[in-house]
Formats: structure tokens, C-alpha cells, sequence
């Protein structure tokens, strides 16, 4: 399993057959060789510094009917918010203020009527913060809209493909919704210029190893700049709330594959993996990770952008809370980049 490892470090790819086996192996050496190599390289990309992100959750309004999300259009348990233009900015105002030089707007899908307010919005950060990267996580638009947006200055864009698999994603989601209109979306906003970021949630219901193995080799094909992986938790007001959370060993082990499969990527370690443990951020960043983002969201939305129960949004998931966040990252030997951190291919 080690030459295999050495293997993916060196080549940056296995054969589907021989991913198969890294994913099926539990030998917890093995596994501690994967990460030890994938730190490395994340080391000798970005030293030992931390880009964080702004995260900015705008809304929790939503069209659709994710089986898996606590904020889906059909919960009625959630207070419904939807932060104005001005309140953006002022999210942004008090980033830059704390040293942030990334914001990441996400929300909800807002109903098409909204994209124009967006490209606004949009147009404001990039004239206020020249000198900073706009990330969009918005989901899935028209090509007109993402080019609409990208044209008023944002630069990358989170759209999780979820699983590749289109008889998973049936699974995961109701019948308006299709793998093949969110692998299209992708390839649009790939082509229009955007920083692109996709990735999976882990252990989401359903998933099997053949189809990590379909996501695996869909990611090795999109080359995206950015991969958002973070394990599924359950919400208790949707359709899958029985089931388990995904596990944190298989999260880690794809930030380590995901790492070796391409150095220069940004890959942040997720709310979720430090929602499921306590150390769970720093776990991912000895995996391999080299990204976190803090919230900076007004306090009183926090606890209504309820995507899973129990969501990480105090300590060192806050914003207000970068100190703590810093100790913690200290405390494993990183430090805190407050660089706007492009992607670059070396
Ligand atoms: N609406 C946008 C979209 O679909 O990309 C962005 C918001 S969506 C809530 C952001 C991500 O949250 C999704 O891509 C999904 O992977 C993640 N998410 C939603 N529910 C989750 C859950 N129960 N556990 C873990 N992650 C979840």
C-alpha cells in the first residue's frame, strides 16, 4: 500500500483499480503514511501558513429540496433570513477590518428575480475591495448569470457536484433536480474563468465505494483550483435524519488523496469535520488541507443557516474568534495567512 501511496505522490494519479484499494484499506500505518506524505506536500506548496475565508452566509432561503439539508424549501422549522446589500458589506467591512482578504458569499437558491440585487452586491465588494477575492457558493445558475457575475468581479466559485453518480444523486435529490444540469454548470463556470471549487459530502446516504471511486475520477478529470469535501451529519428535519454521520477517517483520507492528487489545490478542512470532533479542523490540516473558513455572518443568522444539526459556529469557526483559531493552529505548528491565496499552478 505504501509503493501505492509513493505511487499517487509521485504520478498524482492511480488507476481506478488501485484507488480501490487505497480506499478499501483500514491499516491505520498505511493511513498515517498517506497523511504524513500529503502534509508534506501541502508544506512544500504553501509552508506552513493557513489561507483563511471569509464565510458569508446570505441566506437560508431556498428553492430546492436537497434530501440532506436542513435548510431545503420544505422545512418549515426554519426561521427564514436573507441578509440585505448593506448588511454584505458590513459582513465585509468588519472581515477586512479582522484581516480577511477572501469573502465567500453562500446561501440558499434564491429565486432567479434576486441574481441582479446579487450582481450588485457583487459590484460594491469588488469597487470597496480591490485587493480582495470574491467566492460565490450560490449554486446552480444560468451560464448568462454566472458570466453576469463573474463580468461585476467575482473570481471563484464553490459548486459541490455531490456525488457524480446520477443514480446516487436521484437518491439525494428530488427529480427536478440532475447530476448532469450540475456537472454542466460546472463546465460553464470552468470555462467562463472562474477559480472552481467542487467536492462531495462523505458518507452521504447511499454512497458506496464504487461511487467515491466515480467522484475520485471525476475530480482527477475537472482539475478544479478548490475542493470543498467535509463529512455528511444528518439535520433532523429532512428526509435523512436517521442516518449516521459520515465517518472522519474516510474524510481525511480523501483530503490526503485529494492533496497528493494535485499539490497546488486549495482544500479546506470543513465546519463539518469540526463539527463532528473537537480537533477536527486541526485533523484535516495534518491531512492535508491548507484552507479554513471562519463565519462572518451577523450572530443572530448563524444558528438559521442550519444545513446539519449541531453546525460548528462559535470558538474558531467565528470570525470574532481568530485568536482562538490562531492558538489552535499554533498548537500543531501552523500559522494564519491572511494572503488573498489565488490559486496558482506551479
Ligand atoms: N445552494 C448552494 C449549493 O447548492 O451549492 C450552496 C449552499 S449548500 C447548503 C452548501 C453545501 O452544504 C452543499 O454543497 C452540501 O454539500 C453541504 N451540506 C448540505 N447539507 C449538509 C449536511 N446535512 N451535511 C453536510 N453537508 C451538507
Amino acid at each position: 500500500m505504501k509503493t501505492l501511496i509513493d505511487k499517487l505522490h509521485h504520478e498524482h494519479r492511480l488507476t481506478p483499480e488501485e484507488y480501490r484499494l487505497l480506499l478499501l484499506d483500514e491499516n491505520v500505518d498505511n493511513l498515517s503514511y498517506l497523511h504524513q506524505r500529503a502534509r508534506e506536500v501541502a508544506c512544500e506548496r504553501f509552508g506552513n501558513r493557513i489561507f483563511i475565508r471569509g464565510l458569508i452566509e446570505i441566506t437560508n432561503c431556498c428553492r430546492n429540496n436537497c434530501y440532506y439539508c436542513g435548510i431545503r424549501h420544505d422545512n418549515r422549522n426554519v426561521q427564514r433570513y436573507m441578509l440585505s446589500p448593506d448588511d454584505i458589506l458590513n459582513c465585509c467591512r468588519e472581515g477586512y477590518r479582522l484581516g480577511f482578504r477572501t469573502f465567500v458569499m453562500q446561501g440558499g437558491e434564491l429565486p432567479t428575480a434576486y441574481d441582479d440585487r446579487m450582481t450588485e452586491v457583487i459590484r460594491s465588494i469588488r469597487s470597496e475591495f480591490p485587493d480582495c477575492a470574491i467566492t460565490l457558493s450560490l449554486g446552480e445558475r444560468t451560464r448568462e448569470v454566472y458570466e453576469q457575475f463573474y463580468r461585476a468581479g467575482a473570481n471563484r466559485y464553490l459548486l459541490r457536484h455531490e456525488t457524480h453518480n446520477a443514480d446516487h444523486y436521484r437518491q439525494l435529490h428530488p427529480a427536478v433536480m440532475s447530476s448532469e444540469h450540475r456537472l454542466q454548470c460546472l463546465a460553464w463556470l470552468k470555462e467562463i474563468g472562474f477559480q472552481t471549487g467542487t467536492g462531495i459530502m462523505v458518507g452521504s446516504p447511499g454512497q458506496t465505494v464504487d461511487y467515491l471511486l466515480e467522484d475520485i475520477l471525476f475530480i482527477e478529470q475537472l482539475h478544479p483550483e478548490m475542493i470543498g469535501i467535509g463529512p455528511f451529519i444528518p439535520h433532523r428535519d429532512t428526509p435523512f435524519g436517521e442516518y449516521p454521520s459520515g465517518s472522519i477517517t474516510l474524510t481525511l483520507k480523501l483530503l490526503s488523496i485529494f492533496r497528493l492528487m494535485n499539490p497546488n489545490v486549495l482544500l479546506p478542512s470543513t465546519t463539518a469535520l469540526a463539527t463532528l470532533a473537537a480537533d477536527g479542523r486541526e485533523q484535516g490540516i495534518l491531512a492535508g488541507a491548507n484552507v479554513v473558513m471562519p463565519n462572518l455572518s451577523p450572530g443572530d443568522c448563524r444558528a438559521n443557516y442550519s444545513l446539519y444539526d449541531g453546525k460548528a459556529t462559535l470558538g474558531a469557526e467565528a470570525a470574532e474568534g481568530l485568536l482562538l483559531l490562531e492558538n489552535k493552529l499554533a498548537a500543531i505548528g501552523y500559522r494564519l495567512s491572511k494572503d488573498k491565496g489565488d490559486y496558482v499552478q506551479r
